[in-house]
């Protein structure tokens, strides 16, 4: 072999084995078996969970689900044909966590309720993980609500520790529900492309938006944990955020693997009332500038309260949410008119002063919708079979 075949080679090792350690992202998955919202018939579960999974397995990617029990149940028993396709995520060597069995919101209801809420949420899955060899490890709070006041927080943590859960943080949270939802309306063909067009490019504009976040906070990318949900959205559209993350030098691991970055020991004092992404838990617990938070990317407006016929449901929610939702985009917001600090108003935070405070052009600052939140308040049948 030539001198420069050598060099050659020795460059092409080094560039591969960069690109390879460089970054890293854990997918995680939501209100399994599939989402509200989405499903009218078991056989369309069927398909959204053999799309999903395909895509898992086409780009190798060690995800995790996270399972809502209630959603196995038909006419309040369990479907024998919906507890199959959770056998299916763990036929294809992914792994199931527990997510409550009726997506309790721990800032609604009381604590002791919430709790059981999760014991029973493990009724189904921790002997469907016996059978396989393995025991339920990671719990996703519904919401990403993790506890209003410190009593809260430090009760429920201890309580995860002693059912052997490690509560699974996510950094990349997004809007993609609201993809999912419009996406599951959508009634062409035509509509559905132009839905996933749009999620695709908000996601990789979420993605950037993250890696940027991550350098900003924690001073480096770190491993992500994406957050996205059991969609038909997802079972078609997947395959193509996941490849290209791939050509951004993403790795896709294991949340275990993930969660043994040193970042994911950092200090969590957030006691507000938002499910926000841990990264700016990490941030408001440090005390750094809202700033930071700047330009994160939003839905577009057609998907968020529309102007055609495919977004009639989301329009009939946000009028809902308008009404009684805090944070809704269309509600009129006291904390701004009144100049209360705008970190208590949006993140029941008092430390950022007036002075820090940029409410316009800031994006933390931009009332936003929380996933199920808007499905349960429009009455969707979360605690139902959606049959
Ligand atoms: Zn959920």
């Amino acid at each position: 072999m030539t001198k420069f075949a050598v060099r050659f080679l020795t460059c092409l090792l080094q560039v591969s084995s960069a690109s390879a350690s460089e970054r890293a992202i854990s997918i995680t998955m939501d209100d399994l078996p599939v989402a509200p919202g989405s499903v009218r018939s078991l056989e369309e579960a069927q398909e959204i969970t053999r799309n999903i999974l395909s895509t898992f397995q086409e780009y190798r990617v060690p995800a995790i689900g996270f399972v809502n029990e209630n959603r196995l149940e038909v006419d309040g028993v369990v479907d024998p044909a919906r507890v199959a396709l959770l056998e299916q995520w763990l036929q294809a060597g992914l792994e199931l966590g527990n997510h409550g069995y009726a997506h309790l919101d721990l800032h609604r209801v009381d604590v002791a309720t919430w709790e059981q809420d999760i014991v029973k949420g493990a009724r189904v899955l921790d002997p469907l993980l016996a059978r396989h060899g393995k025991t339920p490890r990671f719990f996703r709070h519904p919401f990403l609500h993790t506890g209003k006041s410190v009593a809260i927080r430090d009760r429920t943590s201890a309580f995860m520790k002693d059912h052997g859960y490690r509560v699974a943080p996510v950094t990349i949270d997004n809007q993609e529900w609201m993809f999912g939802f419009a996406y599951a309306q959508a009634s062409t063909d035509a509509d559905k492309k132009r839905i996933a067009e749009a999620y695709l490019r908000y996601m990789k504009s979420v993605v950037e938006f993250y890696e940027e976040q991550a350098r900003a906070i924690v001073g480096e990318e770190i491993p992500q944990i994406l957050l996205v949900h059991a969609y038909a959205l997802n079972g078609d559209s997947l395959g193509e955020l996941l490849g290209w993350l791939r050509g951004r030098d993403y790795r896709f691991i294991p949340l275990e693997e993930a969660l043994q970055h040193p970042a994911y020991a950092s200090e969590d004092q957030y006691t507000g009332p938002a499910g926000i992404t841990w990264l700016h838990r990490w941030a408001i617990t440090r005390n750094m500038p809202k700033s930071i938070f700047a330009g994160e990317p939003e839905a577009p407006d057609w998907i968020k309260h529309d102007d055609r016929s495919i977004s009639k449901p989301l329009a009939a929610l946000d009028r809902r949410l308008s009404r009684r939702h805090p944070f809704h985009p269309n509600r009129a917001f006291p904390g701004f008119r009144s100049g209360r600090s705008f970190g208590q108003s949006r993140l029941g935070h008092s430390r950022w002063s007036n002075r820090e405070l940029q409410p316009v052009g800031s994006n933390l600052g931009k009332p936003r919708l929380l996933c199920d939140d808007a499905i349960i308040l429009a009455g969707w049948p979360h605690s139902r079979s959606t049959r």
